[in-house]
């Protein structure tokens, strides 16, 4: 499916010079919300995922009906103060700030096969904080999936090694 025309482009959102891609209006249509998912649920079927772990807020879009398909938990990644256990921490950059990302530290069992999931792919700040939010735990990341990569902000680079699908490209 030609993914793209669901994604709406918002010219200096959130600041100026920031080309924001809008996956909003690409999960408000059924047949192209469930397409993408079912692309990501077939990538990542024979994997034998034990939990799927997603990054607030649109991570959890995307690895919550994948879970729910695979038959597999979902571990949310949150900003600090919002989980309210245990929890072990990563700084990371953002494409436009700077953040603390958090996990309950008995999310992930050591040597379980984990799914990442996240709308998009800039830099990879956060699928990177993310990973290493995963590995501190002993989880192992088997793959990465993501609805849009933005190519030219190279966030493939912070991924190598790791197996990763993203369903459009800018
Ligand atoms: P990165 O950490 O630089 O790879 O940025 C990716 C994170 O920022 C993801 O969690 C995205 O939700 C968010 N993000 C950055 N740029 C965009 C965009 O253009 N559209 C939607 N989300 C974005």
């Amino acid at each position: 499916m030609d993914y793209k025309k669901y994604i709406t482009i918002v010219n200096d959102w959130p600041k100026e010079g920031v080309q924001f891609k809008d996956i909003t209006t690409l999960m408000d249509n059924g047949p192209a919300f469930k397409s993408a998912i079912d692309e990501i649920v077939e990538y990542a079927k024979n994997k034998e995922i034990d939990i799927v772990v997603g990054p607030e807020a649109r991570g959890f879009i995307v690895g919550c009906p994948v879970s729910y398909a695979l038959g597999v938990g979902f571990a949310p990644v949150r900003k600090e103060g919002k989980l309210p256990r245990e929890v072990i921490k990563v700084n990371y950059g953002l494409e436009y700030g700077e953040n603390v990302l958090t996990l309950h530290k008995d999310a992930i069992k050591k040597g379980q096969r984990v799914l990442i999931t996240d709308d998009l792919l800039a830099t990879g700040g956060t699928i990177d904080a993310t990973i290493k939010l995963v590995e501190q735990l002993g989880g192992i990341v088997v793959g990465c999936a993501f609805l849009v990569e933005l190519t030219y902000l190279d966030g493939r680079d912070k991924l190598e090694g790791y197996d990763v699908i993203t369903l459009m490209e800018y």
